[in-house]
């Protein structure tokens, strides 16, 4: 059964507010295991809605709006279902005593308007509102389901748990469940992981598995259907764990799980600590490391190291060096990440240098060059990211301060 959302509010196709109700409705009938296929949104026009209702029988067996039942002249939900169905306006007797009912217990006198709200179309049954005026619709229209619920939020999640869901599930809706699953990995682009996995997201598999990326980390997203939960995450297991052997190290982890939380984790594993010495990213590693809570036993802390003065004064690098290789060079990066880590007495003494721009860059050294400094007890070592020069300068530090993330990570990863 396949169904469409369809938002209805001027405000929201002007930009003002955001249609946050799709995005609900859409969640609570995935999981129902009712696919939606569309999304509409429109302004309060009646010959609009009217179409787009239209248009909406055409391709959707279930239909679900939002918004317009207001007493407002702007309210043209009902309206709209009733010509596109071809059916009159009709009052509904209980309608009417439970919107009389609800001014009555709030003393206030009813609007001539409010009596609007009582109107149904033919054939039409009710959706009683227990914290607003409007009156929710449930309609039949040649093969397709017509919901339509209040726009404001609150009303309208109570309305569809309450009164929505007990109705799909007696009129057979209620399909198989659809359980999603995500394993995020990190270190290789999209389209390499792409052309490693086609086999897995070729069109039409089950479980059915999509790729996206987002700031360079990219999630496998796997779904499944079944009869129940357990069912549907028993028949995507092999997939998952195909998944984890095919990507091996460049697997993160499942669900929110990024860069930052696979690095503690592996601390925490190893029982490792360490220490930051940042320059270009400015402290966005120790900020991302101290988002999560309780890492105090395995990050010491760290230094935002900006000007040259800074790294020599806190993390002790000859002035030397300095002057010799200017701060973004292999030999600073090196020499930070040391400083840092016999300064701070960790196991790991982590380092960022680079050229974030979008001024500052030459041909030797563009914007985008970033060196990384790893110091452990058995020695230093550097490593090179050329991530610019077309970037701007937030995509540059939030990818060196990931990339410096992931190695020390893949260090922890061989302990
Ligand atoms: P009522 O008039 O009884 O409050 P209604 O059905 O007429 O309900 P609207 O007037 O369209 O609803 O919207 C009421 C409030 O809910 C407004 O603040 C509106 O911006 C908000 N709203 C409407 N639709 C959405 C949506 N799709 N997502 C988020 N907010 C919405
Ligand atoms: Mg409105």
């Amino acid at each position: 059964m396949i169904a469409e959302v369809i938002a209805i509010g001027s405000e929201l196709v002007s930009g003002e507010r955001l249609d946050t109700n799709s995005q609900w409705i859409s969640q609570r009938l995935n999981a129902l295991g009712i696919p939606v296929h569309f999304h509409t949104s429109l302004g309060d026009d009646l010959g609009e809605n009217i179409a787009a209702l239209g248009i909406a029988a055409g391709r959707a067996r279930l239909v679900i709006a939002t918004g317009g039942l207001g007493p407002t002249q702007d309210d043209l939900t009902r309206d709209a279902l009733a010509a596109m169905a071809g059916v009159p306006l009709v009052e509904d007797a209980e309608c009417l005593a439970a919107i009389e009912a609800l001014f009555a217990r709030r003393n206030r006198p009813m609007a001539d308007r409010n009596r609007l709200q009582a109107l149904l179309p033919q054939g039409a049954t009710p959706l009683p509102n227990p914290i607003g005026t409007a009156p929710g619709i449930w309609m039949g229209s040649g093969s397709t389901v017509f919901v339509a619920l209040p726009g404001v939020p609150y009303e309208m999640k109570r309305m569809f748990d309450e009164q929505v869901v007990p109705r799909l599930r007696e009129c057979g809706a209620v399909g198989r469940v659809i359980v999603h699953r995500v394993i995020n990995l990190f270190g290789r682009g999209e389209s390499d992981i792409e052309a490693q996995a086609f086999d897995l997201t070729v069109r039409g598999r089950r479980p059915e598995v999509g790729i996206t990326a987002n700031d360079a980390t990219i999630s496998f997203r796997v779904s499944c259907d079944g009869a129940n939960e357990a069912e549907a995450l028993a028949t995507m297991e092999p997939t998952l764990a195909l998944i984890r052997q095919r990507f091996g190290d460049l697997v993160l982890g499942e669900g929110s799980t990024d860069v930052a939380a696979a690095l503690v984790a592996q601390l925490e594993r190893v029982d490792a600590t360490l220490a930051t010495a940042e320059s270009c990213t400015g402290g966005l590693i120790a900020r991302r490391i101290t988002a999560i809570p309780g890492v105090s036993a395995w990050y010491l802390g760290g230094v935002v190291s900006y000007a040259n003065h800074a790294k020599e004064r806190l993390l002790d690098v000859p002035r030397t060096l300095l002057e010799a290789h200017g701060a973004v060079s292999p030999e600073v990066a090196e020499a930070m990440a040391v400083g840092i880590r016999s300064r701070l007495g960790a196991d790991l003494g982590l380092s960022v240098t680079g050229v974030a721009g979008p001024s500052g860059g030459t041909p030797e050294k563009p914007v985008g060059l970033v060196w990384l400094g790893l110091a452990t007890s058995a020695g230093v070592s550097t490593r090179k990211l050329e991530l610019g020069p077309e970037q701007p300068r937030d995509v540059i530090q939030g990818r060196a301060a990931k990339h410096a993330m992931n190695w020390a990570r893949l260090e922890l990863l061989r302990r």
